[in-house]
């Protein structure tokens, strides 16, 4: 059950409410976000919806039964869309495109993917500059000063950052220069990070875990939106399966999927989900199709030179032909 509580209530009328659905044998976590005031209760009992519906302070009642609640779509029909400023937005309907490296490198590699999403009307870039990689000898990105100089430049043409986070003490450093803090999918299930994140009010990209089910990924986003903050996005990065062919295997079944289940926008990293750079285009395009509302890829000035995952990273003419192909599809979509 989910209780929109009414902005003005007062401390003796949410202790009735309290008092009552602790009656009904549901247990009470206070949920308080920049957007809203929830009381989300978890319980088993059938009950008259009317019985409380009608107290005073509250503005909604909502049975949902799924096991994760504020993002589930039962009691949030309308689609959230993340606001990131400037005319920037991840919404319903809409196609985001967010490209940029693996890593971020340099100061000459930065410039030119900015000037590659200015030519292509890209708002968002991506890049790590903290980098989970599986071994401990390769390249584990530039860090905060990283982060600083890739800001400074990229604040000139209203670019958005989104750049993963990888631990709590991370949060607050990156603060000022982040747009989307991008939780990897070796984090997905690092409850520590995930709280703190809900005590943000910046966009979070939640991705899907190497092995994690659709469930665990709401579950994961539950965290954050419970924790206080509502700007959530969810993204389809492939998992591991049995196949060796590929990096991973996107799941496009996840797509149509999460956006029955839940209100979040749902975007998709084809250049992770198959990770061999010939294939990204297709898949992209398949996503899309799929019903994403967004495509996060790799893309470089020299791929074969990238410090990180140059074999799915597609050069600027590939990306570009990728974005307008994206568009093309998406406008497709629309149609049917
Ligand atoms: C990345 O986006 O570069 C990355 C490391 O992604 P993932 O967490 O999906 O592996
Ligand atoms: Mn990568």
């Amino acid at each position: 059950m989910i209780i929109q509580l009414n902005p003005d209530i007062d401390n003796g009328q949410k202790e009735a409410i309290v008092n009552k659905i602790n009656q009904l044998k549901y247990s009470t976590t206070e949920v308080k976000t920049q957007q809203g005031d929830y009381l989300v209760g978890i319980g088993k009992s059938d009950f008259d919806i009317r019985e409380i519906g009608f107290m005073p302070g509250i503005r909604d009642i909502h049975i949902v039964s799924d096991s994760y609640k504020l993002v589930s779509r039962k009691w949030k029909v309308d689609y959230t869309s993340i606001d990131l400023g400037d005319g920037v937005k991840i919404a319903n309907g809409d196609l985001a495109i967010i490209t940029g490296p693996c890593s971020i490198e340099g100061e000459q590699q930065i410039k030119e993917t900015l000037e590659h999403c200015r030519e292509n009307g890209v708002k968002m870039m991506r890049g790590g500059v903290f980098k989970p990689r599986s071994s401990p000898y390769s390249f584990r990105g530039s860090g905060i000063e990283g982060l600083k100089l890739w800001y400074e430049l990229a604040k000139k043409d209203g670019v958005k950052i989104v750049t993963e986070v990888m631990q709590v003490s991370q949060i607050a450093e990156m603060y000022d220069y982040v747009d989307v803090f991008q939780v990897g999918a070796r984090n997905t299930q690092n409850f520590n990070l995930l709280d703190e994140l809900g005590k943000i009010d910046k966009p979070v990209m939640i991705k899907r875990g190497i092995s994690g089910t659709i469930d665990e990924l709401l579950y994961s986003a539950e965290y954050v939106f419970s924790g206080g903050n509502e700007k959530l996005i969810l993204c389809e990065r492939g998992i591991r399966t049995y196949e060796t062919a590929s990096r991973n295997t996107l799941d496009l079944n996840a797509i149509p999927i999460l956006k029955e289940k839940t209100h979040l926008p749902v975007i998709a990293d084809p250049s992770h989900g198959i990770g061999i750079r010939k294939h990204v285009e297709p898949m992209a395009l398949a996503a899309v199709m799929a019903g994403a509302d967004g495509i996060i890829y790799e893309s470089h000035c020299i791929p074969e030179e990238a410090m990180s995952d140059g074999q799915q990273t597609l050069d600027f003419r590939e990306s570009a032909k990728l974005i307008s192909r994206m568009r093309k599809a998406h406008e497709l979509k629309k149609v049917f």
